[in-house]
């Protein structure tokens, strides 16, 4: 659990500026989800949290910590991105288990924390299989749990269930939101799609053109959308 804290943030590529000096605080523990069309900033803003690019200006505080510099394995956070990149010659144990052998982590506690997350994951039965016998919804399951056996303080979800179909899609946000209750950790969630956005946010960002629209409850943006683009992204009940 850690707070996380963007500070004036401005990302430019090149001659454009993606990100516009944006500003957001988050709780210890709290769900966050960037909602918004595609194109809007929404990756670039997790990607800078995780320190996979550099900003233009301002802070990243993470834990009360200014890591804008860090690198982002010393930054205490876990990526779950929309395509799941496991190892495709390693079985699920083995792609549980390389950051942590990578990092030199003892391998009783390695036994430890796989056994532990592919029990919350319900991936047990699956360890020894590798990734092209698995379904979609079973490897981002293991992409969850590569990020949940390295104990981070915050979770960072890039649109993780957009590849699903509808049926696995629904069954994962539970999964989801029933893993934010069990480990009371930050979650920050990257999504276009709004309902997913209304079930699983404590708060919702809403984003257009780089800007933060409107930062509030789910229940206040579906209530009352400060502007016309968040009525009409979020839909309103008219
Ligand atoms: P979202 O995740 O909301 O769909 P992105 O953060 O991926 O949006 O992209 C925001 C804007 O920045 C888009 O216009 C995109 O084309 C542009 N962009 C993203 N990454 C790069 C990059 N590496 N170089 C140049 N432009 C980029
Ligand atoms: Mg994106």
């Amino acid at each position: 659990m850690a707070t996380v804290s963007i500070r004036n943030l401005e990302i430019d590529f090149g001659t454009v500026q993606v990100l516009k000096t944006l500003n957001l605080e988050i709780g210890e523990g709290e769900f966050i989800v960037l909602l918004g069309p595609s194109g809007c900033g929404k990756s670039t803003l997790l990607n800078a949290v995780a320190g996979l690019l550099d900003v233009t200006a301002g802070q990243i505080w993470i834990g009360g910590k200014n890591v804008t510099w860090e690198e982002p394995k010393d930054r205490g956070i876990g990526m779950v991105f929309q395509s799941y990149a496991l190892y495709p010659r390693m079985s699920v144990r083995g792609n549980l288990s390389f950051g942590l052998k990578m990092a030199r982590t003892p391998h009783e506690e390695i036994e430890k924390r796989v056994a532990k997350a592919s029990k919350i994951l319900q991936i047990e039965p699956l360890l020894e299989r590798k990734p092209a016998e698995l379904s979609g919804g079973q490897r981002q399951r293991v992409a969850i749990g590569r990020a949940l056996v390295r104990d981070v303080d915050v979770f960072l979800f890039d649109e993780p269930l957009s590849n699903l179909d509808a049926k696995l899609r629904t069954e994962l946000r539970v999964e989801i939101k029933r893993l934010h209750h069990e480990l009371g950790s930050t979650m920050i969630y990257v999504t276009h799609d709004q309902i997913e956005a209304l079930t699983l946010a404590d708060r919702i960002a809403v984003m257009n053109g780089g800007v933060i629209q409107q930062l509030a409850s789910p229940k206040e943006i579906y209530r009352r959308p400060v502007n016309r683009f968040v009525a009409g992204f979020v839909g309103s009940p008219g």
